[in-house]
């Protein structure tokens, strides 16, 4: 399998560099060449087998030949023997046709984990067989960045720099970024909120001098490896509710449109999905678009749901690629005129490719909070904020004919203020995470700047 970029001039990529170089040289995302396919059979023989092995036979197609079947095997094991769950991605049922998916069973507490610690295994394994080492820069809104640097920390190829917006994460998540004491992991508190961290990783990337000269990796939701091992439990998750003899839908809690854009990924492998519903808080650009088709950047309003304060989706552009029929021309005019004039408008053709796969709701905060208490009430069920978002728009779209499966993503005690306010409950971490709140702290702060923070990058390469 080759990857391609969505800006269609930067060179075509083994699965390794795509994995490796994260964003595109030409400012696109790498997709794969074409979606390969499962057969029905292939999907119905996932019943009943170990989250690992269908993680395996779903990955095999994108990968080539990075690595064998026995290392990926090998890399695949490693990567969930962390995960506090054997079934590593659960489901519980909420009501009636209605499911949650426990993804928060890894060892920050959220999703991210899923593709992080998966992403880890496969770079140690790459870059060490090729005597290389990367400086691997992120940008966070507080899971990502805990994720990585659990994932990264102690490898030995690899320095990780993790960017987030100072004052706007949970203090869980702030924990989980300043308190592993590994020396190749460095938390930088940015004066800034998430999509300025954002923008800035992307002109690091964008400065190919500094990109070339430090060794720049991104492990962020646009890194094609990351979206390809979150596909997996959209499968084990559908098969476990009568897939592919059946359909099901899926909502997810959306910032970066990673995750949904994996659900995607499986609906275009065969996955037999419904719908897909983007579920977002007040920051709701992609529930703008999907409605009107005028995708404007609006301010990014602080909420309660905070891993999805976000107006610049990056990963929505590799679904305007194929919505805009693979035409990179297309896209690049577009994510020109959204960073030159803030936004864009769909075609009418577009938009009702879009419409036909996807749905979506906006939820305020006080919903939200609402929600978290009413699920608790009517199930015994704690939902973190992000959840109970997705939790709230799903119950919109229950239809008896198809469940509904909503992505739980973060563990309710990663936002156990949000979470105590709604409900008078004080979320209680896993004993896995017993003394974070004891642990010191390490992290520098600095200004949202491009020059203070590729000298602080410089600095502290070995
Ligand atoms: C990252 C994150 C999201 C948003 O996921 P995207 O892939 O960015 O759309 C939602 N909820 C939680 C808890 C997250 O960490």
């Amino acid at each position: 399998m080759r990857y391609i970029s969505t800006r269609g001039t930067a060179p075509v990529l083994s699965f390794e560099d795509a994995m490796l170089s994260g964003l595109a040289r030409d400012g696109g995302l790498y997709v794969p060449e074409s979606w390969p396919r499962l057969n029905a059979a292939q999907i119905a023989g996932f019943a009943g087998q170990s989250y690992e092995d269908v993680a395996f036979q779903v990955m095999r197609p994108f990968i080539g030949d990075t690595f064998t079947d026995a290392e990926f095997q090998d890399l695949i094991t490693k990567a969930y023997a962390s995960f506090g769950h054997s079934a590593r991605c659960p489901l519980v049922q909420l009501a009636p046709n209605h499911f949650v998916l426990e993804l928060f069973h890894g060892p920050t507490l959220a999703f991210k984990d899923v593709a992080m610690q998966l992403i880890g295994q496969m770079f140690q394994h790459a870059l060490s067989r090729a005597g290389r080492r990367v400086a691997i820069v992120g940008a966070t809104s507080g899971d990502t960045g805990s994720a990585a640097i659990e994932a990264f920390q102690n490898l030995d190829a690899v320095d990780v720099f993790i960017m987030y917006p100072h004052g706007r994460v949970s203090e869980v998540q702030r924990r989980q970024m300043t308190t592993p004491s590994a020396a190749n992991v460095h938390a930088l508190a940015v004066d800034g909120d998430f999509d300025d961290c954002q923008a800035r990783l992307k002109d690091m990337f964008n400065d190919l001098e500094f990109r070339d000269r430090v060794g720049l990796a991104g492990v962020n939701s646009i890194n094609w490896a990351r979206v390809l091992a979150q596909v997996v439990y959209y499968f084990t998750s559908a098969v476990a509710l009568g897939a592919p003899h059946r359909s099901v839908s899926f909502t997810v809690p959306t910032g970066n449109f990673g995750d949904i854009f994996a659900g995607y990924v499986a609906q275009r492998m065969g996955l037999p999905i419904e719908r897909l519903v983007i579920a977002t808080n007040q920051n709701d650009i992609l529930h703008r678009t999907l409605q009107t088709g005028d995708h404007t950047k609006g301010a990014v309003v602080p909420s309660i749901s905070p891993s999805m304060d976000i107006q610049v989706s990056s990963n929505f552009e590799r679904l305007l690629f194929d919505v805009y029929d693979r035409e990179a021309a297309a896209v690049t005019q577009l994510m020109t005129a959204l960073r030159d004039e803030g936004g864009f408008t769909l075609s009418q053709g577009a938009l009702t490719r879009l419409r036909e796969g996807f749905a979506s709701g906006r939820v305020s905060e006080a919903e939200t909070s609402a929600q978290i208490a009413a699920t608790l009430k009517a199930t015994g069920v704690l939902l973190c904020p992000h959840s109970a978002v997705g939790v709230r728009i799903a119950e919109d779209q229950v239809q008896t004919a198809t469940p509904m499966i909503t992505l739980a993503t973060a563990h309710p005690a990663k936002f156990p203020d949000a979470v105590e306010a709604a409900t008078g409950v004080r979320p209680a971490l896993p004993d896995r995470m017993g003394d974070l709140f004891d642990r010191p702290e390490r992290l520098t702060r600095l200004p949202n700047d491009l020059a203070a923070l590729q000298a602080y990058v410089t600095k502290h390469l070995p």
